[in-house]
């Protein structure tokens, strides 16, 4: 195989309105627009590889847009001349230029495996280990609200054939078991419900919840409370099924997450994890666990889609909960792709890479170039 180097990496930036008003979270958090991260690596050869980091606002997880940026510019210029195909030893380099910070990694990591594909003529999610035939079951994403709003929004969505829903709490007992109980009201049998309160439920408030919530609701509980400690009490005094998923983030907190046996599963969030190399590990070690997995990102465009895709693709159906739709979150498309959508689910492209056409005219010119 001839010679692949990264000779040039182009930073754009975005913002991604949201697609509704304003999205509400727990302890009082709103979000109205995202401000997403696209990277553009060009080897000696011309081929391009995409990548796009976009963290959740600055309160979500430990990450926020402008820190994406600067630890690009830490990373980039020390990848210049390497190999994108030896995906680990890209990673080996930017661990080693800068400590943690795995959503600054992300676009470029992603970047990266999207040239390996089209260096070889494979789509990203046979690399990754192969194409299961799986049509993936997307997620919907219903932020906090009132009960009787958030079972209108999940009845949208159902509409438009998704199976799951994310149903978000804000940590108020009596308002939360209201919110939960209205949204699970019309729940279908082959349906699925996880309640996610990002992290706002004190073991206290999850407690008073859990006596005020009607008998029989099926659904998984999602990070209840901000600390390891706290979620691991509340679940030690729960027989309600638990998904980590801010807490869990880099290797060594899912080791901690069997050890502790604190769930039954995670988010797999690829920007969380640091990108496709470090998420697919994290995919391994969840299968030897026997856990369920959600592949997810904290939020993106286009890109980001791709990316969930292609790692989604490649995990057996028992052990795949779902996928989110970054896309259906924002207004801006910021890259075409040829998916098979049907009826709330869909498949990862069969074009080599990603698979994705950015629109340049969209990014417009690069905010940083490396050279
Ligand atoms: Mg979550």
């Amino acid at each position: 195989m001839s010679e692949v180097k990264i000779a040039r990496i182009d930073v754009f930036q975005v913002d991604l309105p949201y697609v509704g008003q304003v999205y509400r979270l727990s302890g009082g958090r709103e979000y109205t627009s995202f401000d997403a991260t696209i990277v553009r690596i060009t080897t000696q050869n011309g081929i391009e590889g995409w990548g796009e980091s976009t963290p959740f606002g600055s309160t979500y997880v430990a990450a926020h847009a402008l820190g994406v940026r600067a630890g690009i510019g830490e990373i980039a210029p020390k990848l210049l001349g390497l190999d994108p195909r030896r995906v680990d030893r890209i990673n080996d380099a930017m661990d080693a230029a800068l400590l943690g910070h795995e959503h600054a990694k992300t676009a470029l990591d992603v970047a990266c495996w999207d040239i390996f594909g089209k260096s070889v003529g494979l789509p990203v999610c046979d690399l990754l280990g192969g194409r299961t035939n799986v049509k993936l079951p997307l997620i919907s994403s219903i932020p906090v609200d009132e009960p009787e709003t958030m079972r209108k929004h999940v009845a949208k969505f159902r509409a438009k054939g998704y199976v799951g829903h994310s149903v978000k709490i804000d940590g108020e007992p009596k308002k939360d078991a209201e919110r939960i109980a209205a949204a699970l009201a019309d729940k279908g049998p082959h349906e699925f419900f996880i309640v996610d309160a990002n992290g706002g439920l004190t073991v206290e408030t999850g407690l008073r919840m859990f006596r005020l919530l009607p008998d029989g609701l099926d659904f998984v509980l999602e990070p209840p409370c901000a600390t390891w400690r706290e979620s691991v009490s509340l679940r030690r005094r729960s027989n309600i099924p638990f998904f980590f998923d801010e807490l869990a983030t880099n290797d060594s907190s899912i080791a901690k997450l069997i050890a502790d046996d604190a769930a039954e599963g995670f988010d797999l969030k690829i920007s969380k994890a640091g990108g496709l190399t470090k998420g697919r590990r994290q995919r391994d070690i969840g299968l030897a666990a026997g856990y369920t997995m959600g592949v997810q990102d904290t939020v993106g465009s286009d890109i980001v889609f791709a990316a969930i895709v292609h790692m989604a693709q490649t995990i057996p159906e028992r052990h795949l909960r779902c996928i989110l739709d970054t896309r259906d979150m924002v207004t801006l498309k910021t890259a075409d792709a040829d998916y098979q959508i049907h009826s709330g689910r869909v498949t990862a492209p069969t074009e080599p890479g990603l698979g994705i056409t950015p629109r340049l005219e969209v990014l417009g010119e690069p905010v940083a170039s490396y050279s």
